[in-house]
């Protein structure tokens, strides 16, 4: 069976943390659960990525960093930015999600679309790691399709909450990828990167006007720049229940955004990956609920 619904995820996606650590791992074992649950994804479309190579990885980070986090050695600073103590089990995860970004984002070149459970680790700068983010899966994938796949046109659209500043800051000198970032302005990162495009949201913007911010602008967005090829970092910290977002959007404002970017990308036949990013409501049945609507307009409008 073709799967044209590809969804990259492992078993050590769920990263074992501490008693009572802030960050909702148990998401990345509920998730796909759930999609198989409502029926929106069946065991053939999921695939289990493979370690990636180094040298893809070092395409966007630095070898001393990259050597860094192989050997452990990143320093009580940069670990307490990070916000996830340092394991090995830590690291081979952050390797192996990017390899589900990396093979998902060339089954979306054939499929139109590809998922991955997680992902969206957009905090991660070329030489460091900060905001539960180490390496940046995205702005590894989009660099290795330049590479392997002639892409020369990409768009990162950035609807997490929080600004992509590790993608903005390791794109700014590339014209081949445009980075756009829609975010709570009063949230972390508190100093800002500068992406191509950043829109800034006043706390507590809801969903009839972030949508309609959305709509004014990804259209127009996509026909001036034309993209080959676009990620979608689908965080779900812009509800109103999010302990780290400041915004107001309702679960059924969260998943007309998501459609919103799917329903474009069909219309001009642009293939698209898309990554989980954040989300950090009290109740984790919500985060989860958000995300699996994600997958449901992605399988709704793009997959059928
Ligand atoms: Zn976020």
């Amino acid at each position: 069976m073709i799967n044209n619904f590809p969804i990259a995820y492992d078993s050590c996606y769920k990263l074992n943390l501490p008693p009572g650590h802030r960050f909702p791992m148990e998401k990345y074992e509920k998730l796909p659960k759930k999609l198989i649950e409502k029926g929106i994804a069946d065991s053939s479309n999921f695939f289990k990525p493979n370690f990636p190579n180094i040298k893809d990885i070092l395409l966007t980070h630095k070898k001393n960093y990259v050597d860094k986090l192989n050997n452990l050695m990143l320093s009580k600073n940069e670990i307490r930015k990070v916000g996830f103590p340092l394991s090995d089990d830590l690291i081979r995860r952050e390797f192996i999600i990017s390899g589900g970004t990396i093979e998902g984002a060339v089954k979306s070149l054939n499929h139109g679309i590809s998922m991955n459970i997680a992902g969206g680790t957009h905090h991660a700068f070329s030489d460091r790691g900060e905001g539960f983010c180490l390496l940046n899966d995205q702005a590894i994938a989009a660099n290795y399709l330049i590479k392997n796949h002639k892409i020369e046109k990409i768009l990162v659209i950035d609807l997490d909450v929080h600004q992509g500043n590790g993608t903005a800051a390791i794109f700014k000198n590339l014209n081949n990828v445009f980075t756009f970032s829609m975010h709570g302005e009063k949230n972390y990162p508190f100093k800002k990167e500068k992406s191509d495009l950043d829109i800034e949201l006043k706390d507590k913007t809801g969903d009839h006007e972030y949508l309609n911010i959305l709509n004014s602008i990804i259209e127009k967005l996509i026909n001036k720049l034309n993209p080959e090829f676009i990620f979608y970092l689908a965080g779900v910290d812009v509800i109103k229940t999010d302990k780290l977002g400041r915004l107001s959007l309702s679960i059924e404002g969260c998943k007309k955004r998501d459609q919103i970017v799917f329903s474009i990308c069909k219309k001009k036949n642009i293939p698209i990956q898309c990554s989980m990013g954040g989300g950090y409501s009290e109740d984790i049945d919500l985060i989860v609920e958000a995300h699996t609507n994600t997958f449901l307009m992605a399988k709704n409008i793009i997959a059928n």
